[in-house]
């Protein structure tokens, strides 16, 4: 069985989108406790490596470090464990929210530009990158980025995320390649 409720959030976010084809190397940020990265494996992933701030449990094929995403010696490790770039960039990372929604709406996006910034680093051309962020969407300035990195950039709310809660994804997929062309 699946470890988590949000590996369905997964599944269902590929029925919409179809984006786990066979042969995918993906990084799971945020893995704990391993649903999204067993749903890549299932769907014939070759490689998964992610990270997580807490213990994952060993989930056979995937390669998960205990560590914060954020610390650049960290995102090194991955890049070295994937052993080449990537196809595909999910992270389903939250921060523990403090309470003060101000201070917990900046730092969400804090997590996911980070992990944005990681993507146009890592993937490859035709990459997909898909991140969780709140309420009415990504940020201007972020979603300016993906517009111009993405061929197609989505936001869908997947069945299997409760209604009350504000989370929502973005889905990015068809990476126009790196942009030291574009900005010289
Ligand atoms: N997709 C996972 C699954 O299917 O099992 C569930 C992920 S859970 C909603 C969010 C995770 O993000 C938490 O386990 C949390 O520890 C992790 N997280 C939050 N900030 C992080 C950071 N800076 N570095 C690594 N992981 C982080």
């Amino acid at each position: 069985g699946w470890r988590s409720r949000a590996a369905f959030k997964l599944i269902e976010l590929d029925e919409k989108f179809k984006f786990l084809r066979p042969g995918l190397k993906v990084i799971d940020l945020g893995a704990a406790p391993g649903g999204w990265s067993q749903v890549a494996i299932f769907r014939k992933a070759t490689k998964v490596v992610g990270i997580d701030l807490l213990h994952v449990d060993p989930i056979p094929g995937a390669d998960i470090i205990q560590g914060d995403f954020t610390d650049p010696a960290n995102m090194d490790t991955l890049i070295d464990m994937l052993g080449g770039k990537a196809d595909l960039v999910m992270s389903d990372m939250a921060p523990n929210t403090t309470g003060h929604s101000a201070t917990d709406h900046i730092r969400i996006i804090d997590l996911t530009e980070d992990a944005l910034a990681f993507a146009l680093d890592i993937l490859n051309p035709h990459g997909i990158f898909i991140a969780k962020v709140f309420q009415g969407g990504s940020e201007k300035g972020m979603l300016d980025k993906l517009k111009q990195n993405f061929k197609v950039v989505k936001h869908a709310k997947p069945p299997a995320s409760r209604k009350e809660s504000k989370e929502l994804y973005v889905v990015a997929i068809g990476f126009k390649g790196k942009s030291e062309e574009k900005e010289a």
